[in-house]
């Protein structure tokens, strides 16, 4: 195959370049680096079946040549972020979200889309099956990415509806693992940071908000039999493995062997933080078989192996 990938430089997109060129398939990623690092991606420089396009896919997007499967990736993923870019977020997940599903049917490609949890919003339903509808408020401060990720979806359904185009949706729960940003302001990166410069992790609001955290190469795993199969519907790919924002932190700070503690501390995001969050992948296991195989025992020592490099280097 020959794909594309949107956000290519990203966290994710990067993994999802790597995954594609191990299977044999050829890559073209594209990123205009607002939150994406040619870092994540410069292993790939002089690999024949890679090329990199800078460039924000907000515009109409040109490739030459045959496309197979346009995976959509690009958008600022971290609260943080899409609060300093909320435009560049509305715009990303609709004006280009349009663009990557046009394209996609130029050049009769599959198309997936990388949507999220954030689309049930502070769920009233618990775990979050894909048929809650759920509850974000438009004008929060994560109106801009929930509702960006809402309308994408709308849009994947109608072009599957309307032009018959083989479309993917996956919902991404909270990931973690290499290559994350140090500084995307995301609790991993925070805690690990914190926990290996030696200080307090800052807990917001009063921890009792729960997350499921994930490890990249089991999303990848998820997205690439997503793209493999022949299911049209959303489908959640993330972990049972639910803890506290507290626990989570006595995790960082045990396994990094941080005596600093914890500290709590009110932040803008606390409004409208979701308090709970875990997915139920009942639908992930049935249509893809999938299951995740990495727990946080796993993948947590790996991730801090990786922060462990990049604070040395800071
Ligand atoms: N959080 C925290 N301390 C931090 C950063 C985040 O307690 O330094 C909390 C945040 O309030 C949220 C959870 O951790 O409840 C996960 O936040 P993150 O930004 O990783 O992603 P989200 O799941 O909210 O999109």
């Amino acid at each position: 195959m020959r794909v594309l990938i949107t956000g290519a430089a990203g966290f994710l997109g990067s993994h999802l370049c790597d995954r594609f060129l191990r299977e044999g398939h050829t890559v073209v990623g594209m990123d205009n680096l607002i939150t994406g690092n040619t870092r994540n991606i410069a292993h790939l420089a002089g690999n024949d079946h890679f090329t990199f396009i800078k460039y924000n896919v907000s515009n109409h997007i040109f490739v030459d040549g045959n496309l197979d499967a346009v995976l959509h990736f690009a958008s600022p993923a971290s609260p943080i972020d899409y609060l300093k870019f909320p435009i560049q977020t509305l715009k990303v997940g609709s004006l280009g979200t349009h663009n990557a599903l046009g394209l996609a049917l130029a050049k009769n490609a599959k198309f997936l889309l990388a949507s999220t949890s954030e689309i049930y919003g502070d769920p009233l339903e618990h775990p979050q099956r894909e048929s809650y509808f759920g509850n974000v408020n438009t004008i929060g401060p994560r109106g801009c990415y929930d509702e960006a990720k809402r309308f994408s979806e709308a849009l994947t359904m109608a072009y599957h509806r309307q032009h018959n185009l083989a479309t993917y949706i996956v919902r991404i729960f909270n990931t973690y693992g290499p290559r994350m940003r140090l500084d995307d302001g995301r609790v991993v990166p925070n805690f690990i940071g914190q926990a290996l410069r030696g200080q307090p992790l800052t807990v917001y609001g009063d921890g009792s908000q729960t997350r499921s955290f994930q490890y990249c190469d089991d999303l990848i795993e998820g997205v690439y039999r997503l793209l493999h199969s022949d299911f049209h519907e959303p489908v959640n790919i993330g972990t049972q493995e639910e803890m506290s924002m507290v626990e989570f932190a006595r995790r960082v700070n045990e396994i990094t062997g941080n005596s600093a503690g914890i500290i709590f501390k009110e932040d803008l995001r606390i409004k409208d933080d979701p308090q709970t969050r875990r997915p139920d992948t009942t639908r992930a296991q049935q249509v893809l078989g999938w299951e995740p195989q990495v727990s946080l025992k796993d993948g947590l020592p790996r991730t801090i192996d990786y922060f462990r490099n990049v604070v040395n280097a800071t």
